[in-house]
């Protein structure tokens, strides 16, 4: 591990010159920080406040499109290609992946289904408002995001369900372990782990699952990258995003 230093930094290919000084501050407030981290860090703007620093997301089609509480879509984006699976609206890319998993799940034995897929961002707006009726905005965002910032609305998130039914029940059955194990293989990720709940912002979902392809999920895998942010960032930007 080799703290931040300018000179050494700046030949990573994802080193931003106009993010220098960002950089800097960064590392003087995390010292013991390795220098790429640092930079892959500062380059998802985690050195500002959650939700307070709003990036419009453009490429709201593409299999590597970063939502999260920096980047936001558009309040009219829809995904063009929407098809069914377990009755509820997903990318067919996505769909196709999920039955795929879900079969190899039932080969084995086990029960997977989804229990959420793609929500506009108006049902976001109410699922959301709905969770502040009882409780404020700081305990809401540990585990609902806002209307605009949600991966549900690529269609290319699930939320996936085992023999109990409920997304969130899925770590109380054998489900949740085959999903953790087993879902790289079909080209999902894991998107809300419980190391990396400071850079997404949200507590632990062992049962939401991100489609990113299956190169990107298994090379994540290898890699032991455990967040999106920093394997788009060191590996992804630059190529078809
Ligand atoms: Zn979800």
């Amino acid at each position: 591990m080799k703290t931040y230093e300018e000179k050494e930094c700046s030949k990573l290919s994802f080193f931003r010159s106009e993010n220098a000084e960002r950089y800097k501050e960064y590392a003087w407030k995390n010292p013991h920080m390795d220098g790429e981290e640092v930079v892959w860090r500062v380059n998802n703007n985690l050195d500002k406040e959650k939700y307070a620093y709003d990036v419009s997301v453009s490429n709201g089609n593409s299999l590597f499109v970063l939502v999260n509480k920096y980047f936001k879509l558009p309040d009219d984006y829809c995904p063009s290609d929407l098809v069914e699976a377990d009755g509820l609206p997903m990318r067919s890319i996505t769909a196709d992946a999920y039955r795929r998993m879900r079969d190899a799940a039932k080969a084995e034995g086990f029960s997977v289904s989804v229990s959420s897929a793609y929500r506009s961002i108006d049902e976001q707006k109410q699922l959301y408002n709905k969770f502040l009726k009882d409780a404020p905005a700081s305990e809401v965002d540990k585990t609902c995001a806002r209307p605009g910032y949600s991966e549900h609305h690529t269609g290319l998130a699930i939320d996936v369900q085992g023999s109990i039914p409920g997304g969130r029940n899925i770590a109380k059955t054998p489900e949740g372990p085959w999903v953790r194990e087993n879902c790289h293989k079909f080209g999902f990720i894991l998107r809300y782990l419980p190391e990396i709940v400071e850079i997404t912002g949200y507590d632990a979902e062992p049962w939401h699952l991100r489609y990113v392809g299956e190169t990107v999920s298994m090379d994540m895998k290898a890699k032991q990258i455990k967040s999106f942010e920093e394997y788009r960032e060191r590996f992804l930007i630059g190529k078809d995003i």
